[in-house]
């Protein structure tokens, strides 16, 4: 069902009749996606303000990242090491220029990076202060404000604790300040000896293949041993060539958008779904040239027989994403169970069968991935969703505790939580809470599936190594939830 405000809101002139009559109608902004495959200089062009913290330690890693990926970098405040910027400047010819102070007038830049890695007592944090503010109106549409910073507990300090952790509350905060012009904000926890894990994410998150996630920290480890190759050297465009992806629930909503965007990467995508789904799940394999498999996830022999078809059709697989899901709703008060079964053995009994015959037989291969559909619901409840919200919170404790198991052989294991995406699993909800649903987010807006699509095949490549054991919101900052 389409969102009428945000058609309304693409049209400058009933934008512009609106504002001026004051009307209390929310106008969201069209968010920026990318359209096509990844791209080498996802950030062609685009001003990306940095500053630093005195002391800070990751500085030559953005200079890199923004070099390589098209960016052209300003520098703002004090504190920098020009020597860092200028092998990468000249290397992509991308040279970082000094932001002026005061900045132009007319300056409008696409993203404001902070390194905040050196930031130890909470003086310290009006760093924040002084390169945020001059520039938080200076955000684009659809801009990108991200802090990096060092897992809070790491030093053992207190002060420097408290100061680390505070950069978390900035940002989800920023994030709502900036939400409704489709812009978004992110920290980023670098643990030492994880820093060139960095560039993948820091790339991602500035390019609008995360145009709906917003608000949350992100932790970078080097616990997922190397899945093969160096981490700095991960394939930036095709990443998912000669992988093979299982997605389930495929048929139709965030499975089939996922499976479009693994196949546009270069996977070759088992579609997965009920044999009553024949129809609409062939279809989608016809379209990206990849496999079918019916198989109700939920059946009792459903691990063996998908363990046993990817070995024979392929030799195993690299991406599993655990896409089926149902929803049974009812409060716990009138729920029968039967309802409460099905929900919970097809969202979380399943998953844990499935992945424990594919690790059995060594199915899935080393340096694989391991994606799962968890949901805000499962992080916040939700009124009539006690079945759903505890099966899609047992996917959060699943990812956590399975995570170091198989971390020396390079496998992830990573749940994504969508709040408001619009699928027929939305379309659903009573008109009046599917409205409110939709604007409960710092963009004003819900997502589409191929924003789920975007986040899992970011998970799925190379360069996510750094990211496990991790349940990822993509729910445009919801204001729901912790
Ligand atoms: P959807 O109903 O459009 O698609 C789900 C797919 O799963 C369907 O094709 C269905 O046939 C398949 N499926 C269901 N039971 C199955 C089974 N037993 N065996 C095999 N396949 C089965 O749903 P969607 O909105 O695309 O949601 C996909 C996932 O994302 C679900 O896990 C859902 O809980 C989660 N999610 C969705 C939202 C949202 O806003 N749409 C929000 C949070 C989480």
């Amino acid at each position: 069902m389409s969102d009428f405000l945000l058609e309304l809101s693409k049209n400058p002139n009933a934008r512009n009749v609106i504002k001026s009559l004051g009307l209390p109608i929310p106008m969201p902004q069209a968010l920026a996606r990318a359209r096509g495959p990844w791209e080498e200089r996802p950030l062609a062009n685009q001003k990306v303000v940095v500053g630093v913290s005195s002391g800070a330690q990751l500085a030559g890693v953005i200079a890199e990242t923004l070099a390589k990926a098209g960016a052209d970098p300003l520098l703002a405040g004090p504190g920098h090491d020009e020597a860092l910027w200028q092998a990468p400047g000249e290397a992509y010819g991308r040279p970082a220029t000094t932001l002026p102070d005061p900045a132009p007038e007319r300056l409008i830049a696409h993203g404001v990076v902070m390194d905040a890695t050196g930031l130890s007592t909470p003086s310290d944090l009006g760093a924040l202060h002084d390169l945020f503010h001059p520039l938080v109106g200076r955000i684009s549409r659809s801009g990108r404000a991200i802090v990096l910073a060092r897992p809070h507990l790491a030093s053992g300090d207190p002060a420097r604790a408290a100061t680390q952790r505070a950069l978390e509350g900035f940002v989800r905060a920023l994030a709502k300040e900036i939400g409704r012009r489709g812009a978004t904000a992110h920290v980023i926890y670098v643990d030492e000896g994880a820093e060139a894990r960095l560039p993948a994410l820091l790339r991602y998150l500035l390019s609008n293949r995360s145009a709906f996630l917003s608000g949350q920290p992100w932790h970078l480890t080097a616990s997922a041993a190397k899945g093969g190759g160096t981490d700095v050297e991960v394939p930036i465009t095709r990443p998912l060539e000669k992988k093979v992806a299982l997605v389930t629930g495929a048929a139709r909503g965030i499975g089939a958008a996922t499976a479009r965007l693994l196949a546009a990467e270069g996977a070759h995508v088992v579609c997965l779904d009920r044999p009553e789904d024949d129809g609409p799940v062939s279809q989608v394999a016809r379209e990206l040239g990849g496999s079918v498999l019916l198989q109700d996830v939920s059946a009792p022999d459903a691990g063996a027989k998908i363990a046993a078809a990817l070995r024979e059709a392929h030799g195993g697989v690299d991406v599993v994403v655990h896409n089926a899901g149902v929803t049974r709703d009812r409060t716990l008060a009138k729920m029968k169970r039967d309802k409460w079964d099905m929900t919970l053995d097809i969202n979380l009994g399943a998953v844990l069968a499935i992945d424990e015959a594919l690790l059995a037989d060594g199915a899935l291969r080393d340096g694989g991935r391991i994606i799962c559909l968890s949901s805000v619901a499962g992080i916040a409840g939700n009124m009539g969703q006690t079945n759903y919200a505890a099966s899609k919170a047992g996917i959060i404790g699943y990812v956590e505790a399975l995570a170091p198991t198989v971390a020396a052989r390079g496998i992830t294991v990573n749940a994504i939580a969508p709040g408001f995406i619009e699928t027929r699993l939305t379309d659903a909800i009573p008109a009046v809470i599917r409205e409110v649903g939709r604007r409960l987010s710092n963009l004003g807006q819900g997502g589409l599936p191929r924003d789920i699509g975007d986040l899992v095949t970011f998970l799925a490549s190379p360069g996510a190594q750094g990211l496990t054991g991790r349940t990822l919101r993509a729910c445009g900052g919801a204001f729901i939830g912790a």
